[in-house]
C-alpha cells in the first residue's frame, strides 16, 4: 500500500518517503527513462524501483528516487526503454547452447544457405581430419527451397568419413553411404515408428532421415550426439543461458527435453545453483509405449527457478521435410507427409497426458494436423474437465477459420515462431499455394478472438535467437526478400511484446509473478538499446538488449549503462541539510574533488565559474537521489587563478572559491 501512495501523491512525497521504513527502500532503481510495464493499462513509467528479486513501485523520477536505499545501485536510463524481461515459449537451451560446441561441423546460417555452401563447407573440413572420423555437423543446414541433398551429393565431397548433418528445422537429416553402413540400415530396414527412411527410385535408402527416431538410427553413433556426457550437457546449459540473457530472455520454456535424464540433469543445474534463468520444460514423447512407461516414474517438479510442467509431442514434420501434415497432400509442403500418431492413438495419448494434470503441447503445422490435434484435445478435456488445463499447439502454422475457433472455444494456447513470417516466409510460398499462404499465422485475429499467444524463438530450428525477429515478423510480416504478406494480420508492437511476456507467461503458468513490471512480481527486466514502441522495419533487426535482469540481478551487462552504488549515512537523510563541502586539495593542480550532499532528490545543477563570471564548466546538470556525492574537477585546460564552484540543488544554493596553481 505503502508504494501506490507514494505514486498518488506527489507533493508529500519527499517528506513522506524520509519516513519510509528501511524494509520498503529500494536496493536497485532505474530513472530517466521510459519504463513499459505492460501491465493491464500498458503504463509508461520513468523509474522503477526494486528490492530483493521484486518490483517495488514504478513512477516518475521524483517519486521513485526518493526510495533508494542504502546501499542503492542506481542507473541512468538516460531517456533509454526498459521492458519486463522476455519470456521465450518454445526455447531449446541445453541443446542450443551444444550448437556452439567446437567439436561439431559449423553449418548454420549464414555459414550455411544453400547445397554449394554445405558441400563446399563439408569438402574443406574433410581435408582437416582423418578417414574413418566422424563428420557431425550442428543443426543445422539450411537449402534453398527448390534444392534436394542425398548420400551420392555428400559422397562425392566424404567418401572415406561418416557424415551426419542436420536441417536446421530439426525435421530431418542427410547421411552418407558410411553413416548408412555403420548404421546397418540398407533397403530392407523397417520405419522406426512415426518416423521415415526415404528411399530413391531404385529402392535404396537415399540418405534423408525424416524425424527423430529415424534420425537417431545414424545420429546414436555420430560423434556428439549419442554420446553427449553430463558434464558437456552442463556445459551446453551454461552456454544456451548465457545467451538466452543476451537476447532479453528472463524466462524460457524449453518444449523438447529429450529424457527423464535430462530433466534429471536440469534439475541438478537448479539445484546446484546454476539456473539463473527462470526455466520451464517439458519432456517430449515419440511413442504411446514411452508415454507408459514414463507415467509411471515421473511426477511434475517445481523448484522455483526450475519447472518440469507437462508432455510434449509431434503430430508432423516441417515445410522443408515435405511432411507438414496439410489435407492438400499436392503442395510441396506435404508431399510425403502423415500423421506421426493415428487419431485414435493421439486421441488416447492425450487422454493419458491430459489426466496427470500437467500441460500437454503439440508441435503441429499443417491444417489437417491441427485438426486431428485439437479434436483429441476436445475429447480429453470432455472426458475429464479441467477448468484451467492450457494445453499447446506449438507452431500451428496454418490453422483453418473453424480451428481457430475450436481453439478459442476450448482455451488452447497457440505458441508460435513468427521469425518464420521473416526468414522462412518465402520458402513457404513455394511450398505451399496461395490460399494456403492467406491463413499462415492470422495472429491479429486470433488476438482479437481472445485466443492466448505465445512467441518463442525454437531456436536452433530458427537462425537466431533474438526476440527483435518475433517483432519484426509479427509486426511487418515481410520476408527477407521484401514480400508482404497478409498485412491485416499484423499486430502493433504494444501487441507483440505482451505477446512475448505476458503471453508467454500465460503458457507457462506464470502471469502472476512475471511477464509485466507491477509492485510485487520479479524484477526481471531489459534495457533496450532502442525504443520498443517506435521501431520502423529498418530499425528493428538493430535492436538490442543492453542489461538483462532477473529478480533484481543483473545477469547481461553490454556495458552501455553505467552502474551507480549510492550510500546514504543516516546524517544525511533528515531534511535541511544541505552541503557543499570546500573542495580538497585547494590549492590544486590539476584535479581536486568537491563534495556535496542532498537530503532529497534533487535536481542538481554544479558549475564551475572564473573570476569574470564566465561558466568553463558543468559538473553536474541531472536529477540525484538524496546522497553525498563526490566529484572530480580537472583544471587540465585552465590556467592558474581564482575560480568558483557553485551549486544549486532544488532550493538550495552554494558557493565557494578555489585556487588553481600551475
Ligand atoms: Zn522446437
Amino acid at each position: 500500500m505503502v508504494t501506490k501512495i507514494i505514486l498518488f501523491i506527489g507533493a508529500l512525497i519527499i517528506s513522506y518517503t524520509v519516513l519510509l521504513p528501511a524494509q520498503d527502500k529500494a536496493d536497485l532503481i532505474l530513472y530517466n527513462g521510459k519504463i513499459i510495464s505492460v501491465d493491464p493499462q500498458d503504463h509508461i513509467y520513468k523509474a522503477v524501483a526494486v528490492k530483493g528479486d521484486k518490483v517495488l513501485a514504478l513512477g516518475n523520477d521524483t517519486d521513485i528516487l526518493p526510495m533508494a536505499g542504502s546501499p542503492c545501485r542506481l542507473i541512468d536510463l538516460k531517456g533509454k526503454t526498459v521492458s519486463p524481461g522476455l519470456i521465450d515459449s518454445h526455447y531449446h537451451m541445453m541443446y542450443y547452447g551444444a550448437q556452439f560446441w567446437p567439436g561439431y561441423l559449423n553449418i548454420r546460417h549464414p555459414v550455411v544457405t544453400c547445397k554449394a555452401d554445405l558441400l563446399k563447407v563439408l569438402g574443406e573440413y574433410v581435408k582437416t581430419i582423418n578417414p574413418g572420423d566422424w563428420i557431425s555437423g550442428n543443426q543445422g543446414f539450411t537449402l534453398k527451397q527448390d534444392e534436394t541433398i542425398d548420400r551420392w551429393d555428400l559422397d562425392a565431397v566424404t567418401p572415406n568419413n561418416p557424415v551426419y548433418l542436420r536441417h536446421s528445422s530439426g525435421q530431418y537429416s542427410a547421411v552418407n553411404s558410411k553413416a548408412l553402413g555403420i548404421a546397418g540400415i540398407d533397403s530392407s530396414t523397417p520405419n522406426p515408428p512415426s518416423s521415415l527412411i526415404i528411399h530413391d527410385s531404385t529402392g535404396q535408402p537415399s540418405g534423408i532421415l525424416s524425424h527423430y527416431p529415424a534420425e537417431n538410427l545414424v545420429g546414436r553413433y555420430a560423434t556428439g550426439y549419442g554420446d553427449r556426457t553430463d558434464e558437456q550437457k552442463f556445459a551446453d546449459t551454461d552456454i544456451g543461458q548465457s545467451l538466452c540473457f543476451q537476447a532479453g530472455y528472463t524466462s524460457v520454456q524449453d518444449v523438447i527435453v529429450g529424457s527423464l535424464k535430462d530433466i534429471q540433469l536440469y534439475k541438478q543445474y537448479a539445484d546446484s545453483s546454476k539456473l539463473k534463468i527462470r526455466l520451464y520444460a517439458l519432456l517430449y514423447l515419440d511413442t504411446e509405449k514411452e508415454v507408459d512407461s514414463v507415467l509411471k516414474n515421473l511426477k511434475n517438479y517445481d523448484s522455483g527457478r526450475f519447472k518440469f510442467a507437462g508432455w510434449k509431442l509431434a503430430m508432423d514434420g516441417g515445410l522443408s521435410g515435405r511432411t507438414t501434415l496439410f489435407y492438400d497432400k499436392s503442395m510441396y509442403a506435404a508431399e510425403i507427409s502423415y500423421p506421426y500418431h493415428t487419431q485414435d492413438e493421439l486421441n488416447r495419448i492425450i487422454k493419458k497426458l491430459h489426466n496427470t494434470g500437467l500441460q500437454v503441447a503439440v508441435h503441429v503445422g499443417g491444417d489437417q494436423g491441427i485438426d486431428m490435434t485439437i479434436t483429441a484435445f476436445e475429447e480429453a478435456m470432455r472426458a475429464n474437465p479441467r477448468p484451467d488445463a492450457r494445453h499447446r499447439i506449438e507452431h500451428g502454422l496454418f490453422p483453418t477459420q473453424t480451428a481457430v475457433q475450436r481453439m478459442k472455444d476450448a482455451n488452447i494456447i497457440l505458441s508460435t515462431q513468427p521469425q518464420w513470417i521473416t526468414w522462412y516466409g518465402d520458402g513457404f510460398r513455394t511450398a505451399t499455394s496461395d490460399a494456403t499462404m492467406e491463413r499462415l499465422l492470422p495472429l491479429k485475429t486470433m488476438l482479437d478472438m481472445g485466443i492466448h499467444l505465445a512467441f518463442g524463438c525454437d531456436v536452433p530450428a530458427s537462425p537466431y535467437q533474438e526476440p527483435k525477429w518475433a517483432f519484426a515478423g509479427s509486426v511487418f510480416r515481410k520476408t527477407t526478400t521484401g514480400t508482404l504478406l497478409t498485412q491485416s494480420e499484423r499486430l502493433t508492437m504494444p501487441e507483440a511484446l505482451r505477446v512475448h511476456t505476458m503471453g508467454s507467461a500465460y503458457a507457462g503458468f506464470a502471469e502472476t509473478t512475471t511477464g509485466s513490471l507491477e509492485p510485487g512480481k520479479f524484477a526481471d527486466l531489459v534495457i533496450w538499446s532502442l525504443d520498443l514502441y517506435n521501431l520502423t522495419p529498418n530499425q528493428v533487426t538493430g535492436l538490442e538488449a543492453e542489461m538483462t535482469i532477473v529478480g533484481g540481478e543483473i545477469v547481461y551487462d553490454n556495458g552501455k549503462n553505467t552502474i551507480v552504488t549510492s550510500v546514504l549515512s543516516e546524517n544525511n537523510i533528515s531534511p535541511g541539510s544541505f552541503k557543499l563541502m570546500q573542495n580538497y586539495p585547494n590549492p590544486f593542480n590539476p584535479a581536486t574533488i568537491i563534495k556535496y550532499s542532498i537530503p532529497s532528490t534533487s535536481f542538481v545543477v554544479l558549475e564551475v565559474y572564473n573570476t569574470l563570471g564566465q561558466k568553463v564548466e558543468t559538473l553536474v546538470n541531472e536529477i540525484k537521489p538524496a546522497g553525498e556525492y563526490s566529484i572530480i574537477f580537472n583544471g587540465d585546460n585552465l590556467s592558474t587563478g581564482v575560480y568558483y564552484y557553485r551549486i544549486k540543488a532544488g532550493e538550495f544554493y552554494g558557493i565557494k572559491k578555489f585556487v588553481l596553481i600551475k
